[in-house]
């Protein structure tokens, strides 16, 4: 079981992140722009992942699903670079934290869809985009 991560403990764990690492670091992990959610690149090494936390909250042992609201302001939508991270919503309510273990960027991963369709996401995590949003 990974550790349960709140806005707050997300904010805070990004913005640690974000203070240790030089923006410009190159890394392999960069390749692909994931400012956005994107479908996992090929390029991606997922050995080069550690999880380090869940945005699924643990009273969803006995409730029914996660909500599929999606909290979207403006002119936003799911792919925008700029699309608010809100972890009550989808599909941020379903996501697991992932650090690149060579640079220490952050990352947002879920598995989109069911049955035979099913896509790994995965959307960079920037601290000042996190939103506490209530449902
Ligand atoms: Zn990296």
């Amino acid at each position: 079981m990974s550790e349960y991560l709140d806005a707050t403990a997300l904010r805070e764990l990004a913005e640690q992140a974000e203070a240790e690492q030089a923006a410009s670091t190159p890394c392999a992990c960069t390749k692909t722009p994931l400012d956005g959610w994107q479908s996992q690149p090929l390029s991606l090494d997922e050995t080069q992942f550690v999880e380090i936390g869940t945005l699924l909250s643990p009273d969803y042992g006995a409730e029914p699903e996660p909500t599929f609201s999606e909290y979207l302001p403006g002119a936003t939508n799911y792919w925008s670079a700029d699309a608010p991270i809100a972890p009550r919503y989808f599909p941020y309510n379903r996501c697991s934290v992932w650090r690149c273990s060579s640079c220490g960027r952050l990352y947002l991963r879920y598995t989109e869809g069911g049955g035979y369709f099913v896509d790994r996401r995965i959307r960079a995590l920037r601290s000042t985009l996190i939103e506490d949003v209530p449902l």
